[in-house]
C-alpha cells in the first residue's frame, strides 16, 4: 500500500488510490466497525459474574433478593459503589434495570405522560417540543427524539463540548426548548470531555421552559484509554447551586464496564426527580433485578474495584486505539484529505473527511467488504449538513481485523478525497 506524500498531486494520489482500492475489493474482507461493541476478551474480564452471587441471595440490609419486597431504588451496597463514580448523591441515585437508554426512554416518557416536578404541563399538551442535539452525537438519542416525536435542534460541538452561546440563545428564546442530550465525558463519537465552564453554564443558564431538562449521558464516566483519567465537573452539584436543582438527569450503566445489555443501568436526579421517577416506575415494575445487582456488588466490590477492572478493559482497548491512530497518520496525515480524533477515553474515533465526502467513502468501505456506521448517523435526522463525519467503533474487532480495516478505509479516504480534489480541479 502507498503511502502518500505532500509533493503528490491529487491526479497522481488518485491514480494510486484506485489500484489501492481494486485490490482492497479484490481481497474480499468481512470486517465490521459499526457499533461499539466491547470484544469477547473484555467480556471475558467479568467473567465472575456468571458464577455470582452464588449461593447467597441476600443484601447488605437482609433484603432477599430473590422475592419481590424491598429496594425499589435498587440495592444500596450498589449504588454506594456508583455513586461517586457517576458524582450522585446515593441518595439521590436509582440502580435500575439493564439499559441506560431504558432511563432515558422512560424519563421523556414520563414527561410526556406526566408533569415533571416544575413544568406547568404534560410534554403531550405542549404546542412544541424540541431537543438541543449537540452534533455530531450519538445515534440512539436522535432515535428516541424521533420515536417521542420531538423536534432536534443541532447544536456544533467544540471541543469544550456544545457550543454554548448557541446552547444558551436558544433555550433563552424558546419556551418549546424542553432538553439537551449531553455525553459529557469522552463523548459519543469525538471523545470530547466538557469544560468546567460548559457545565457551570449549563447549571445555571436562564432557560424559558420552566421544565426544561438536561439529559447528562455519562456512558463512559470511567472509560479511560490513557493516564490522564479526565474528571469533569459536577452537574447535579452546579445546577443545585444555581438554583435549579431539577435540571438534570443524570444517566449511566455498566454495559461496557461488565456486560453490554446484562450490566445495571443508574439514574440520578434531583431528589424531587428522584421521588417522580419512583412513583412512576413503581407502576410500571414491582422492583428491579436485585440478583443481578447483588452479583455486580459482590463482584466490582467499591468503587476502587470499578476502576482497576477498568484498568483491564484499557489494556485491551489502548492498542486498538493507538493502532488506529497510527494507521491513520501513516495514511493520511499531510494529505489535507481527513482530520480524526485522538480520544483519552470512550469508545469511538472521530473521522473527518472533505466535505461532501463521507457517504461515498463509507459506501467505497462497503464495496470493500468493511462495514461502517452509516454516515449522517452522527447527526439528527440522520443528515450531517457537511456529509463529512465518520464514527470509528475500534472495540469489538481483534487487533490484526481492526488494523485491516483501517488500513481499507484509509484508501476509501484517500480515493473518495481525490476525486473529489480532481473534480473541484476540472
Ligand atoms: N449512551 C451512550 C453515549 C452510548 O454510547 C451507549 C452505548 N453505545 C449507551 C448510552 C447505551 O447504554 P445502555 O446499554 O446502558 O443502554
Amino acid at each position: 500500500m502507498t503511502t502518500p506524500t505532500n509533493a503528490e498531486t491529487p491526479a497522481e494520489i488518485l491514480a494510486a488510490a484506485r489500484r489501492d482500492h481494486a485490490a482492497l475489493v479484490e481481497r474480499g474482507l468481512s470486517l465490521n466497525l459499526t457499533r461499539g461493541k466491547p470484544s469477547a476478551r473484555q467480556l471475558d474480564l467479568s467473567a465472575d459474574l456468571l458464577s455470582l452471587p452464588g449461593d447467597r441471595h441476600t443484601a447488605a440490609d437482609g433484603t432477599d433478593c430473590r422475592n419481590y419486597a424491598g429496594a425499589p431504588q435498587g440495592l444500596l451496597e450498589l449504588r454506594e459503589i456508583f455513586a461517586d463514580l457517576l458524582q450522585v448523591p446515593v441518595e439521590q441515585l436509582i440502580a435500575a434495570g439493564n439499559a441506560s437508554l431504558e432511563l432515558m426512554h422512560d424519563c421523556l416518557a414520563g414527561a410526556f405522560l406526566g408533569t415533571l416536578p416544575g413544568a406547568e404541563g404534560r410534554w403531550a399538551d405542549a404546542e412544541r417540543v424540541a431537543f438541543l442535539c449537540p452534533a455530531p452525537g450519538y445515534d440512539r438519542h436522535f432515535t428516541l427524539c424521533e420515536r417521542f416525536g420531538i423536534e432536534m435542534i443541532p447544536v456544533p460541538m467544540t471541543d469544550q463540548g456544545p457550543d454554548m452561546d448557541v446552547v444558551e440563545r436558544l433555550v433563552s428564546s424558546d419556551a418549546g426548548v424542553k432538553g439537551i442530550w449531553c455525553v459529557p465525558k469522552y463523548s459519543n463519537p469525538d471523545g470530547v470531555s466538557y469544560s468546567d465552564e460548559t457545565v457551570q453554564r449549563l447549571a445555571s443558564m436562564e432557560t424559558a421552559a420552566p421544565d426544561f431538562r438536561i439529559f447528562w449521558d455519562n456512558a463512559y464516566a470511567v472509560h479511560h484509554l490513557t493516564d490522564e483519567e479526565v474528571e469533569i465537573a459536577d452537574l447535579l452539584a452546579a445546577c443545585a447551586e444555581s438554583g435549579n436543582p431539577d435540571r438534570a438527569f443524570v444517566f449511566g450503566s455498566t454495559s461496557k464496564v461488565t456486560f453490554a445489555g446484562a450490566g445495571v443501568a443508574f439514574l440520578g436526579s434531583s431528589p424531587a426527580n428522584v421521588r417522580w421517577y419512583l412513583e412512576r416506575a413503581g407502576a410500571r415494575s414491582i422492583g428491579p433485578d436485585k440478583i443481578n445487582q447483588l452479583r455486580h456488588a459482590l463482584f466490582l466490590k467499591d468503587a476502587e474495584g470499578v476502576r482497576a477492572h477498568m484498568r483491564g478493559h484499557r489494556e485491551l482497548l489502548q492498542p486498538k486505539f493507538e493502532a488506529v491512530e497510527r494507521i491513520l497518520s501513516k495514511q493520511l496525515a499531510g494529505t489535507g484529505l481527513a482530520t480524526w480524533s485522538t480520544p483519552k477515553g470512550g469508545y469511538f474515533v472521530r473521522l473527518d473527511v472533505l466535505d461532501g465526502c463521507a457517504r461515498e467513502v463509507v459506501r467505497r468501505a462497503a464495496e470493500a467488504g468493511i462495514a461502517l456506521t452509516p454516515a449522517g448517523a452522527t447527526h439528527p435526522y440522520g443528515e450531517d449538513p457537511q456529509d463529512r463525519t465518520i464514527r470509528i467503533a475500534p472495540s469489538f474487532p481483534e487487533l490484526d481485523a481492526l488494523e485491516e480495516a483501517i488500513e481499507g478505509l484509509a484508501v476509501c479516504v484517500r480515493l473518495v478525497g481525490a476525486e473529489k480534489l480532481v473534480a473541484d480541479q476540472g
